[in-house]
């Protein structure tokens, strides 16, 4: 797994870069003095718009904080996310995920956290989980992206991360061609949890496509909790659509 001095050196050497090379945006190769995207790749990216935080529903009511169907029907499972994964942003994860490109987890991260401060939540999480993988895929990635989307949001937010409270058991063949049902069943009992104290957290992965993987977390993680009352929040940097799950 990836840690922190790897931060460290990435923001160092990005300091270096800016000092001594002329730079060109991330996405778009547009020549900037300063970060990593340009000033039109970042207004492409901000999608401030409101989201029902219990199915991501898009609202059109900024002062509601659910859905009509949510209301009525409120879950201790909030969801929030930075964007949909449509360009540029699916690319700046594609690049994390697959390139490797570590330096696009803060800039992910930021995005996201914007988002979040956008929303005005009421409390924040008291820790951060990053949706474990599978130590063979682990292995296999070198490095999982909701760790370092974990470290670089942990940075934002003074909110600590806990790597290891959670493990994914259950080695689970990819469900990019798998139906939601199929999906589900693929994440039943997928993750283990150790006993816990926390009443607030947030899970951390990069898309939310129909919630299985995270859902099947929180699950883990709520039958582990010392409380009854136990809220968990699950980021994501994009969600695949919007449409009402009702
Ligand atoms: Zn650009
Ligand atoms: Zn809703």
């Amino acid at each position: 797994m990836l840690t922190q001095p790897i931060f460290d050196a990435s923001t160092k050497l990005l300091q270096w870069l800016e000092a001594c090379l002329p730079l060109s945006c991330l996405l778009c190769q547009q020549g900037i003095t300063q970060g990593l995207v340009c000033s039109t790749c970042q207004q492409d990216l901000l999608q401030c718009q409101h989201y029902c935080l219990q199915c991501g529903y898009l609202l059109q009511d900024p002062h509601c904080q659910r859905c009509g169907p949510c209301s009525h029907d409120p879950k201790p499972v909030i969801l929030r996310h930075g964007g949909l994964l449509q360009p540029p942003l699916n690319q700046m994860i594609y690049r994390l995920k697959y390139d490797k490109q570590a330096l696009f987890a803060p800039i992910l991260a930021q995005l996201l956290y914007q988002q979040l401060r956008s929303q005005t939540p009421t409390s924040w999480p008291q820790v951060l989980i990053p949706t474990p993988l599978h130590p063979i895929k682990q292995w296999q990635r070198g490095f999982n992206q909701a760790s370092l989307l974990a470290l670089a949001l942990s940075k934002q937010l003074s909110i600590p991360v806990h790597h290891s409270l959670c493990k994914k058991v259950k080695h689970t063949p990819s469900q990019t061609q798998l139906s939601k049902p199929q999906r589900k069943q693929n994440m039943q009992h997928a993750f283990r949890c150790q006993r816990h104290d926390y009443q607030r957290l947030a899970i951390i992965d990069d898309i939310y496509t129909t919630g299985s993987t995270s859902l099947s977390l929180a699950k883990a993680i709520t039958a582990q909790a010392c409380y009854p009352d136990v809220t968990i929040e699950i980021w994501t940097i994009a969600r695949t659509d919007l449409q009402c799950s009702h």
